[in-house]
């Protein structure tokens, strides 16, 4: 067996109904895991692909807990185990303090931090029994690494979510249950970086401004794929990775690293 091959694994991904979830869930088929999908909406195009490729594809709202518990319960009657999870479901909050309402703080901390808080929990309950533990892996942000300004609700959640990865792996290691987060960005095409741009005012000048900020991506000239963020999430899930655990791994080609040279000229 490869290190990256998942025979005989079950994973289960949230929010692969679009982007980096859904470049998730197909990388794993592709790499021979049995592969849950929940996401509160399914496109039709992703729906069949889903049906014909034999990925499970569930209704999950992560900010309940008993549609998280049906999901990953749902998962192990069906394959019998839950090797992987990957905590992707997420949504952004481009809001100043002043502008946030309490339904929006509570929107973007019960997707981003309260969905990944039980998800886990009912993913452990299971790996506890499993002699080989497993491997969760929650999709953070390079703004789980930097502070931002202009996002503060979103910022907090992600940076709390790197905080709960390394709560969980110090006390699961024991369990063999191995707990990291992936940091990307810029991401194209996606459903969260779409929506970004569809409101700013000149959508080619804010794609400058995103591929600018990151030196590899400026390298490019393009931005991360979410199928690159989705290899570093495979490599965390598998026997590759089989004594890392606690880590936040930077996909965002050195955006965290700091302020970037000047373009020449
Ligand atoms: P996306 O919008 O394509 O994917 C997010 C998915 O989560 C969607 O399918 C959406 O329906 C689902 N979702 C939203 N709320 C949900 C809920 N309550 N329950 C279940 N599913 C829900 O965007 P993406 O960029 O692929 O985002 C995936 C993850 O990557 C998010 O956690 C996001 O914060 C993170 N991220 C994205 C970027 C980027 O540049 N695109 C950068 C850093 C981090």
């Amino acid at each position: 067996m490869q290190p990256l091959d998942l025979s005989g694994r079950s994973a289960v991904v949230t929010g692969g109904g679009s982007g980096i979830g859904r470049a998730c869930a197909l990388l794993f088929h592709a790499h021979g895991a049995r592969v849950s999908v929940g996401d509160v909406r399914f496109a039709d195009d992703v729906a069949v692909e889903f049906d014909r490729l034999g990925i499970h594809a569930q209704t999950c709202d992560v900010r309940r807990e008993d549609h998280l518990r049906d999901l990953i319960d749902g998962h192990v009657e069906r394959t019998g185990r839950i090797d992987v999870l990957v905590n992707n479901a997420g949504i952004g909050m481009v809001k100043q303090i002043t502008e946030v309402t309490e339904a929006d703080w509570s929107a973007c901390i019960d997707t981003n931090l309260k969905g990944p808080f039980f998800g886990s929990k009912h993913a452990i309950r299971h790996m506890k029994n499993q002699p080989e533990g497993g491997s969760i892996v929650n999709t953070s942000s390079n703004a789980g690494l930097l502070p931002r300004a202009h996002d503060p609700v979103y910022s907090i959640s992600k940076m709390a979510l790197v905080a709960l990865m390394k709560s969980l792996a110090l006390c699961h290691g024991r369990d063999r249950i191995r707990v990291n987060c992936v940091c990307p960005g810029p991401v194209g095409d996606t459903g969260m970086m779409n929506a970004d741009l569809d409101q700013a005012d000149d959508r080619d000048a804010e794609i400058r401004k995103f591929i600018s900020a990151s030196p590899l991506a400026a390298a490019f000239d393009r931005m991360i794929s979410p199928e690159e963020v989705a290899q570093a999430i495979l490599y965390l899930a598998s026997d590759a990775a089989r004594m890392v655990t606690g880590t936040a791994i930077a996909i965002d080609g050195g955006k965290s690293l700091g302020v970037p040279p000047r373009a020449p000229g």
